[in-house]
């Protein structure tokens, strides 16, 4: 690894200031478990890393305020997956942070290094699209909040702007029942990204929100309202077409190593029945 500055500040002023000092010579660094492999294999060669890991603002784990669940940025995936009230009302978060990586990963893998390193396959990005989820960043400005559909752009980039840091991700609790399930297509058993990623969750309406991943530049976000996905007599010719247009937006790369775009699109047909089901089963379990 080549030689570069480190920097820990004690609180996000600290931090702020030298985000702004550096510009584009300095990265974050939270759980590090992608930024560090990027330091190794010199795809990302910042003058200096700022690690953000004990700054108290972005600390505050899992809280709940005005009707929304929020998640401090420095969260890591274990304390995600473990949460009571994730796993009873956000279950697809908790599903996809309990499968991320390896339990090492998940011991120091945060919800917000998750995000901005913004991969096609990252696993909460599904989830947190179909909770309608809101990115709150900091910057020289002060807060803003980034509904997470407006987030991604492609892989390694976001809506973020220079110099703003991402203090927390807040969920709005849902109105009333909703089922939901996260799944995922890998090459193996055991840890590695992703082939396909969706998460979906369904309402009492039978409104259906369905996100997918690893198949495009970022992962995508559609919402039936037809009812017809969470119909259960609902003829499967009419389901398949719906899915169909939920499927439009996928555009998997043929130069990926993981999987070719032929072997993605059917996988995210079956994972996407698979998961309607599993959800439509859980709200009725309630
Ligand atoms: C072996 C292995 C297996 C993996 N398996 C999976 C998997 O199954 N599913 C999956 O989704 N991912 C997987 N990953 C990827 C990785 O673990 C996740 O993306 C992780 O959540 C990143 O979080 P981190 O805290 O380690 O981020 P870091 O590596 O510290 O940072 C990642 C990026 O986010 C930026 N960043 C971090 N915090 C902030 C912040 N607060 N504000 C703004 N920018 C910030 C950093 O500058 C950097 O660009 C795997 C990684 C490894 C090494």
């Amino acid at each position: 690894m080549y030689a570069f500055a480190y920097e820990r500040p004690a609180t996000l002023a600290e931090a702020l200031a030298l985000l702004e000092a550096h510009g584009p010579d300095a990265r974050l660094l939270a759980g590090g478990t992608d930024l560090i492999i990027r330091l190794r294999d010199g795809s990302a060669r910042p003058a200096v890393v700022i690690d953000v890991k004990r700054i108290p603002e972005l600390c505050g784990g899992i809280r709940e305020e005005d009707g929304r669940l929020v998640i401090g940025a420095s969260t890591v995936m274990t304390d995600i997956a473990a949460d009571a009230r994730v796993r009873r009302r956000f279950t697809a978060l908790a599903e996809a942070a309990s499968v991320v990586g390896s339990v090492q990963i998940r011991n120091r893998a945060t919800l917000a290094g998750n995000i901005c390193n913004a991969s096609p396959a990252a696993d909460t990005a599904t989830p947190l699209l179909v909770y309608d989820a809101t990115v709150v960043a900091a910057g020289p400005g002060g807060l803003r909040r980034i509904p997470i559909d407006d987030f991604f752009v492609r892989s390694g980039v976001t809506t973020l702007a220079p110099g703003e840091i991402v203090t927390a991700v807040e969920l709005p609790f849902p109105d009333g029942p909703i089922g939901a399930a996260h799944t995922r297509r890998t090459r193996r058993r055991g840890h590695d990204l992703a082939s396909v990623t969706l998460s979906c969750a369904v309402d009492a309406t039978g409104r259906t929100r369905i996100a997918y991943g690893s198949v495009g530049p970022r992962p995508v976000l559609v919402v039936d309202e037809s009812g017809i996905l969470a119909d259960p007599v609902a003829p499967a010719e009419a389901k398949a077409a719906v899915l169909e247009t939920v499927f439009a937006g996928a555009s998997p790369s043929p130069r990926s190593m993981r999987a070719s775009p032929e072997y993605r699109l059917a996988m995210l047909r079956v994972l996407g029945a698979r998961a309607i089901a599993t959800a439509l089963d859980r709200m009725a379990r309630g």
